[in-house]
């Protein structure tokens, strides 16, 4: 028996006006089913459950995570499949982190949102949500089509650890740059199982990692960066990691004061990652010489991860080990697909 079950956390999908502001805010998820009526034509369960507080993804928090992943667990016998709705703007983030926080995950956990309000009259919301359900439930030769997290938006299922949003306009909001699509939708939907995670071995009881630590910083390089704010960012006492955003394959400057600054964090202990700020492709410390010298004052790459897919796997490395040496070691494996390592 197909069973799906719809957590309703907030964001534009579920949003209409204040009549006094204007501005969109939550509605309860009640009213959201009764614009679509056309889950009831599924010839399978689909329950639904709502948060409260109904919340703008822009105030979601790692508590908001653990939140979720324990009404996963919670429902977890129960369903075949999760569709999560919620908001745009952090979802790149919850998708990133549940692919972390899930861990042996055999089921398909799909985040959907829209870009429109259910109830406008060219919403993308009703598309959006019918085709997630219908993929969390596919099945695939005997097992759910989809055992990991992802987020279905526009047309395509995307691997959510590898995503961006990328359009506050456009109704194909988000971007894999350095992962294929693993679904499209058109008058079918085509999976593309090549690129889809088969687990190897089933059977295995879901187990959550609620354990984050998030003393990480993200540090976006620019040409400008103001020296003593790189260093009072990177000597803040409570910190464990950086995220670097650097130029193309993973480049910065080789100013003396930028180098020396990054040895002595690295000295200190600090856990420095290498990200790209490019769209696609990823980092190659060795390619060019300024590159190189990062790798030499103990940057660690990236490899191709989105900054979000990086901040969140530092939150559960940080989180289930204390010793700074051993996170760089467990750095390197993936844990569920964010990265390619050539
Ligand atoms: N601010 C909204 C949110 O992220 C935007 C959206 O849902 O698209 O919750």
């Amino acid at each position: 028996m197909t069973r799906i079950l719809v957590i309703y956390t907030g964001g534009t999908i579920g949003m209409k006006q204040n009549p006094e502001t204007g501005a969109l805010q939550p509605f309860n998820f009640e009213q959201i089913r009764e614009e679509m009526p056309v889950l009831k034509k599924f010839n399978f369960t689909i329950d639904a459950i709502s948060f409260h507080p109904l919340i703008d993804s822009s105030d979601v928090q790692p508590d908001f995570w653990i939140k979720l992943c324990r009404a996963i667990a919670e429902n977890y016998d129960k369903y075949s499949g999760f569709v999560i709705l919620h908001g745009t703007d952090t979802m790149a983030y919850t998708a990133s982190a549940l692919s972390f926080m899930l861990g042996n995950l055999e089921k398909p956990v799909i985040l959907t949102g829209s870009q429109l309000p259910i109830g406008a009259i060219r919403t993308d919301g009703m598309e959006n949500m019918v085709s997630a359900i219908e993929i969390a439930a596919t099945r695939y030769r005997g097992r759910p089509c989809i055992s990991e997290v992802c987020i279905f938006f526009g047309t395509k299922l995307l691997r959510g650890n590898r995503t961006t949003k990328d359009s506050a306009e456009l109704f194909g909001a988000f971007r894999s740059g350095n992962y294929p699509f693993l679904a499209e939708a058109g008058i079918h939907i085509k999976f593309n199982h090549n690129n889809i995670h088969r687990t190897g071995q089933w059977g295995k009881p879901l187990h959550l990692h609620t354990n984050l630590d998030t003393n990480v910083a993200v540090l976006k390089i620019f040409p400008g960066l103001n020296p003593q704010l790189m260093k009072n960012i990177l000597s803040l006492p409570e910190l464990r990691a950086v995220v670097l955003e650097t130029y193309g394959s993973g480049n910065a400057p080789t100013t003396r004061w930028f180098i020396d600054t990054l040895k002595a964090a690295s000295d200190r202990g600090l856990i420095l990652i290498n990200v790209t700020s490019c769209p696609t492709g990823g980092v190659n410390m060795e390619k060019y010489a300024n590159g190189l010298t990062l790798k030499e004052v103990g940057v660690i790459s990236g490899y191709d991860m989105t900054t979000e897919a990086a901040i969140c796997k530092l939150f559960l490395l940080l989180g289930q080990e204390g010793d700074n040496e051993v996170v760089k070691l467990l750095w390197q494996k993936n844990i569920s697909g964010e990265m390619t390592i050539n």
